[in-house]
């Protein structure tokens, strides 16, 4: 391990249930199955950065004082994570996503962030990211504590900012990305642009860096002034493409972090999420290292 990406983000236990048609107002359906694993936007990227290998990946976040919070630290800290940096809230509950999904892959999505509101930075994070050489951060709590955590980095650290799901950024913490991660649908929520290459142009105006990523059509990195780097995916059979993103902001971010060069980190990142969408679920569908190194070679 020769780097530390440290991911500031939030922690969820999904409970998905399966029905044949979604419910409508007032209908009560019984369910086929129900599922509970581990998810939010954060712990998922924790997981795939702590799976890519390389870098020992830190995660900041906040759970509940219940089963759910023991369950997804145990979860974490099986995929690798280092958990020491999630710290318990007495008064929130675990962050909960409530998905149900019909007979046509249809779903709704009901997320009560609990804990995740209540993020904040103890003495192990700010060490941590302290030392870190790469910070990873989403948008599933609040803003003003990713700003704290940017701030808090090493001089020097990259901050990689997945805007997800997107909503206005404060202008301080803008101020301090290096990298704006969004997929086409968050670029154009940011700028009103429906056109990709207008929406990043807009956003270079704030930060120095923007990669977007294209679904199936792979990513493409555009630095101020810079030629875009285009990075395609590998074409595959896609039968979940839930945590696609995830995935590939982990795997960039712990790449990064262990200092490959950006093109090889970018191709890890694009190998790692191919592999993503050919399985089901968000953290199970993460592949380890070697898988990723099998796709990528
Ligand atoms: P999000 O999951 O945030 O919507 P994307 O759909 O852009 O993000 O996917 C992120 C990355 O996952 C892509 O850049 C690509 O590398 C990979 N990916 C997503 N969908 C596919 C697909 N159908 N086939 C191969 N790779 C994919």
């Amino acid at each position: 391990m020769s780097g530390t990406v440290v991911v500031v983000g939030s922690i969820n236990v999904d409970v998905s249930v399966t029905v044949e048609a979604l419910p409508r107002p007032g209908e009560t359906l019984m369910a086929g199955s129900v599922r509970r694993s581990g998810g939010g936007k954060g712990a998922n990227q924790a997981v795939a950065a702590a799976r890519a290998g390389g870098a020992c990946t830190l995660m900041v976040g906040c759970v509940g004082d219940d089963g759910d919070g023991a369950d997804m630290r145990r979860s974490l800290t099986a995929s690798g994570v280092d958990v020491r940096a999630v710290t318990t809230s007495l008064d929130e509950p675990t962050g909960t996503a409530l998905i149900t999904v019909d007979a046509a892959a249809e779903n709704t999505i009901v997320v009560a962030a609990g804990a995740n509101g209540v993020v904040r930075l103890d003495d192990v994070a700010r060490e941590a990211l302290a030392g870190a050489d790469v910070v990873l951060a989403q948008l599933e709590i609040p803003q003003t504590v990713v700003l704290e955590a940017a701030r808090a980095r090493r001089e020097g650290a990259l901050l990689l900012l997945n805007a997800a799901p997107w909503a206005p950024l404060l202008p301080e913490l803008l101020a301090e990305v290096d990298v704006l991660v969004v997929n086409e649908h968050e670029a154009r929520g940011l700028t009103g642009h429906d056109d990709v290459d207008e929406a990043v142009e807009t956003l270079l105006a704030d930060v120095p860096a923007v990669l977007v990523t294209l679904g199936a059509a792979g990513s493409r990195l555009q630095r101020r002034g810079e030629d875009a780097v285009t990075v395609t995916t590998p074409r595959v059979t896609a039968v979940d493409t839930t945590g696609a993103g995830d995935t590939f902001c982990g795997v960039l971010g712990a790449a990064l972090a262990a200092g490959e060069p950006e093109r090889v980190a970018l191709q890890r990142a694009s190998a790692a999420a191919s592999i993503a969408v050919e399985r089901r679920g968000a953290q199970d569908a993460v592949p380890t290292a070697d898988e990723t190194t099998r796709r990528h070679d």
